[in-house]
């Protein structure tokens, strides 16, 4: 999938409305940008960015991706999920979670987290299709 929106980065958060944020980080995973949304994500909600790598871990190598808080950092098992909106911002949840206090790792609600973003993003993706013929 190749997205190019264009939308105008400022690196300004103040105002930022939801609905931008999420847009924007989607986009800037699909571009191949994770480092640049995992960055906008922490900055939005005031925690210091997760570290990213690819690789596996021990006990969870056969998933496809996951969180280490004692690093805080996020291991994805392929390259390619570097691109995966719903495998970052899953992790990114765990990250926020993590960082906010809170232990108990809530797979359900990590998913929804995820697809709060990428339902933002497929919402402005059609209105543009709509607009643009
Ligand atoms: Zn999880």
């Amino acid at each position: 999938m190749r997205v190019n929106f264009n939308i105008p980065f400022t690196g300004d958060l103040t105002g930022m409305h939801d609905v931008e944020l999420h847009i924007q980080v989607v986009q800037r995973i699909l571009e191949g940008k994770p480092e640049q949304a995992l960055r906008l994500l922490s900055n939005y909600y005031g925690v210091v960015a997760p570290d990213l790598r690819v690789g596996t871990v021990k006990r969870h190598r056969r998933v496809l991706g996951c969180y280490l808080p004692n690093e805080e950092r996020i291991y994805l098992s392929k390259s390619e999920y570097l691109s995966n909106p719903f495998i970052i911002l899953h992790e990114f949840y765990h990250h926020l979670r993590t960082s906010s206090g809170k232990k108990r790792q809530a797979e359900k609600r990590a998913d929804q987290f995820a697809n709060t973003f990428i339902e933002d993003f497929n919402r402005f993706h059609d209105s543009l299709h709509m607009t643009s013929d």
